[in-house]
């Protein structure tokens, strides 16, 4: 049993985000992925009642958003730091996870990292550890995640607690007899990763998230290559679109997009408020680069803003695909009433170079105007005037819950007379694309993840490989 290479689902199984995989060879379990399960923790938790604040053992093991890791022993491996009624008690015991790789900044992903003994190390990439990052500095909720994400004994300071090691193509992570090699993949958020974890005895593969019709497919398709090249024992793989696809792509958003306000700027109306992620860089990019085509002003969220000038000062952006909008040439950045800037808004606004937009400005837009907003648009705090177009333009995954809330606001906005329509390609492989992938890559096994529809895989693939479609917390001995 010591010799073999052991892995174990935490999260995501049968289900959309939440990833946690233990992977055990002798007496060294790494982690990969400590992703949020949104799903769980909507159970207990949803704004505008309280969120999880006070304690990790009350608010998130007993009602289980946070997995009680097992070993194929059958021991739980103690790796959360002790939060219990607003304190921070670091843990000085020795965890046997000294290691956890994370795939890429989605919060699916990452979301839980804040919540580990500071004695472990986190490995991600250099672009996802500056992602991560600065969406945790510019959260606005207080919840133990963002919390303990700074050092309490620094506040003033604002010193960050985790232990984050980045990485980036090309590196070589060596822990004890495991290599893990990290490979760029094409996703919705720049600095994305799959992974090659290899013992001595076996060869595995993690995709994280990915696709292939991305303007980065190349990295996709190099490291399909990368997996084909030698026998794959196991292939653990994402399956997000398995349930239904759709023809997209990047280029289609950018044609659709352009078609669609151009006509409304014909028909008199100047203004557009497009709801994007702050870190789908690539979706910002294709925003601003048509407001350039349509000879529009180009305005970003603080938030937004913040992440675009973090991406250039520490000249990551080089490493991209392609450039990245610059507050520096012309990219504004709205600006709400000064009284209740926070500490980052601050900073970013204090930067003479950068010009502003009145947030007054949006019931009485002066030239045509695009707005790329990464939050919820209020409409009654500031209405637009009617006929103004509304482009959402993130993720098309929602549950019940959301469906309401979707309902709420398409309601507030016809209110207004504003236009809404849906403009998207997914950060997710299609079904065909995925396909084509599993059998170029040819693993011995298969287990899905990050899917409501593992059976899929099951049945295409049940004469070519060993597909597992196992429960949380199944150790599958290699
Ligand atoms: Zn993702």
């Amino acid at each position: 049993m010591d010799c073999k290479t052991i892995v174990t689902l935490y999260g995501a199984v049968g289900r959309i985000g939440g990833n946690i995989v233990l992977i055990e060879y002798k007496d060294q379990p790494i982690i990969i992925d400590f992703g949020k399960d949104f799903k769980q923790y909507r159970k207990y938790f949803n704004f505008p009642y309280p969120l999880p604040t006070r304690s990790i053992t009350r608010e998130l093991i007993k009602t289980e958003i946070i997995p009680q890791i097992r070993d194929s022993k059958g021991k739980v491996l103690p790796l959360y730091t002790k939060f219990e009624n607003g304190k921070l008690i670091e843990e000085e015991g020795e965890s046997p996870i000294k290691n956890v790789f994370i795939s890429h900044a989605h919060m699916d992903h990452s979301g839980f990292i804040t919540l580990l003994r500071k004695q472990i190390k986190i490995h991600m990439g250099g672009m996802a550890n500056l992602i991560y990052s600065t969406i945790m500095m510019t959260k606005r909720e207080v919840t133990l995640e963002s919390k303990l994400f700074w050092d309490e004994n620094d506040k003033k300071e604002r010193i960050i607690r985790l232990n984050i090691e980045p990485f980036h193509k090309g590196s070589k992570i060596n822990i004890d007899s495991i290599e893990v090699k990290p490979y760029p993949v094409d996703h919705s958020i720049p600095g994305a990763y799959g992974f090659i974890i290899q013992t001595p005895e076996k060869r595995i593969a993690y995709t994280g998230d990915f696709r292939m019709h991305g303007p980065a497919h190349i990295l996709t398709r190099d490291f399909q290559d990368a997996l084909s090249k030698e026998p794959l024992d196991l292939l653990i793989c994402e399956g997000t679109n398995m349930g239904i696809g759709r023809v997209e792509s990047e280029e289609r958003v950018e044609k659709d997009a352009y078609k669609l306000i151009e006509s409304s700027f014909k028909s008199g109306n100047k203004l557009v408020i497009v709801e994007v992620r702050s870190s789908d860089i690539d979706r910002i990019n294709t925003f601003a680069q048509l407001a350039e085509k349509l000879d529009a002003q180009i305005v970003v969220t603080p938030r937004v803003g913040y992440l675009l000038n973090q991406i250039q000062k520490s000249g990551l952006d080089k490493r991209l695909q392609r450039e990245i909008p610059s507050l520096y040439k012309g990219v504004k950045v709205l600006m709400r009433s000064k009284a209740r800037l926070e500490w980052w808004e601050k900073d970013l606004l204090d930067d003479q170079r950068i010009e502003t937009f009145d947030q007054n400005e949006i019931s009485n837009p002066l030239i045509k105007t695009i707005i790329l907003d990464s939050g919820r648009f209020n409409v009654f705090e500031k209405p637009p005037p009617p006929k103004t177009l509304y482009i959402q333009s993130i993720s098309e995954h929602i549950d019940e819950e959301e469906e309401f809330e979707e309902e709420r606001f398409i309601n507030a906005m016809a209110l207004y007379g504003i236009i809404v329509y849906r403009i998207h390609s997914s950060g997710h492989v299609e079904p065909i694309d995925l396909i084509n992938f599993i059998n170029n890559v040819k693993p011995k096994r298969l287990i899905p993840i990050h899917t409501e529809h593992p059976e899929v895989f099951s049945e295409i693939f049940k004469d070519k490989m060993e597909v597992l479609l196992i429960e949380k917390g199944y150790h599958v001995v290699l």
